[in-house]
């Protein structure tokens, strides 16, 4: 016999209710949330529209309730094989290169820091502790990664331009640096790290790189397209080793789809964990969870070819000159000045005159979601094709809440 359950808490109901009830019930729950289709969010929704939104929740439904990682649904082996094959040849993959559909991004940073260790335990198994090396805009999810590992991270500064600094992270390195993670583009400042020199650099010293762009990886190869001068950070560029990207931001997937890939199949071969000494024999993972929910994966799969190269670019072009339109708008209210020079959608702005961080209040009052930064105190976005709903209400409130700082 179970005890009570304690005072307060909220217990299983009696008895089930119907869907019409539980319908309203969920509605009034979400009345309190970010209207994030008519563009009030600022960093956590990939919205591109009611019809491809369709197309990936009427994907999604069909694929519920398999499991995308059960050996028993080729259907869901093989549109993972399709997203992996495109992810591959939209970032560079070379004839070598191989990759795993992962949870998000938090799965693939720790696969691929694990794949790293391994590979440098295996040539310089004299180390004692070795270390990850990162620009200060790094994710926290690698120093989350790193904790989980028991392996040190060393955050060093960025530079100036708000990028990692090949020079410091140059003279940083040592015998027992076995990773460096730079983005494309870090999450603070959406600045692309210079991939291509880290890459010489790792190379010629011998030190894994890993690229995290989860921003990036679905947004950038269409952007190129159109804007020839995108950094480049791909797996063609030599030493990049592993590389995370999101098909659940900019790929517009349902959440809960994510890809790592490998410049090299050798190097995903230390992504395998095997056990075979409990009662079901030979177990073997190349994840952390046993379970990817089959909707997402094939949500990906069918937003990826509803949308297609031509849906995919179109959408970029919309990005980017929505960035342009914040950007202008931002810059043209005194006071107020961009961090950097953004290379995609995600940006920062600042004030030397007031707290921004009050400007943000102010904002938030107004009903807009707003992500801050803290060193330096900043305010944030990331720009997406449902911010054209928005970037005139959005300039107009911050033009007012300055407005209002000033007197
Ligand atoms: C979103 C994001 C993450 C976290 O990824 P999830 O897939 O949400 O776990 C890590 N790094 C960067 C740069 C991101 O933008």
């Amino acid at each position: 016999m179970s005890s009570p359950p304690s005072p307060g808490r909220k217990t299983l109901p009696a008895r089930g209710q119907p869907w019409s009830e539980l319908h309203d019930a969920l509605s009034a729950l979400r009345s309190a949330d970010t209207d994030w289709r008519h563009g009030r969010d600022s960093l956590d929704v990939y919205y591109a529209g009611e019809d491809v939104l369709d197309v990936a929740r009427r994907a999604y439904a069909m694929f519920i309730s398999e499991n995308a990682r059960a050996p028993q649904f080729p259907s869901l082996q093989r549109m993972q094989d399709d997203l992996l094959q495109i992810s591959l040849s939209l970032l560079g993959g070379g004839r070598e290169a191989a990759g795993t559909v992962t949870i998000g991004n938090a799965e693939s940073a720790l696969l691929a820091v694990r794949s790293a260790y391994r590979a440098f335990r295996a040539r310089r198994p004299q180390v004692r502790r070795p270390h990850l090396l990162v620009p200060a805009s790094v994710h926290p999810v690698y120093e989350q990664a790193a904790d989980m590992m028991g392996l040190e991270l060393i955050r060093v500064a960025i530079g100036g331009d708000y990028r990692a600094s090949v020079q410091t992270i140059g003279q940083c390195i040592e015998a027992e640096t076995m990773m460096i993670v730079a983005s494309a583009p870090s999450l603070p400042f959406g600045t692309i790290d210079p991939i291509e020199a880290l890459g010489r650099i790792a190379r010629d010293r011998d030190v894994w790189l890993h690229v995290d762009a989860c921003i990036g990886g679905f947004l950038a190869p269409h952007v190129a397209r159109i804007v020839p001068a995108v950094p480049r950070f791909d797996l063609s560029l030599p030493g990049v080793r592993s590389l995370a990207a999101d098909l659940h931001k900019f790929g517009y997937a349902a959440n809960g789809v994510s890809v790592l890939l490998y410049a090299d199949a050798d190097d995903q071969a230390h992504q395998l964990f095997e056990y075979d000494q409990w009662p079901k024999g030979l177990w073997r993972s190349q994840t952390l969870s046993g379970t990817l929910a089959g909707g997402a994966v094939a949500s990906a799969w069918a937003v990826m070819h509803y949308l297609g190269e031509t849906g995919y670019r179109t959408l970029a072009q919309r990005v980017m000159h929505l960035r342009d339109r914040y950007l202008e708008g931002i810059e043209r209210i005194s006071g107020l000045h961009v961090l950097g020079q953004p290379d995609l959608s995600v940006i920062a702005f600042g004030s030397d005159e007031f707290d921004i961080h009050a400007i943000g209040d102010a904002m938030q009052a107004r009903s807009w979601h707003i992500s801050r930064l803290t060193a330096p105190a900043a305010l944030h976005m990331t720009v997406t094709p449902v911010h054209d709903q928005a970037v005139e209400a959005y300039l107009d409130d911050l033009a007012r809440c300055v407005l209002a700082a000033r007197s």
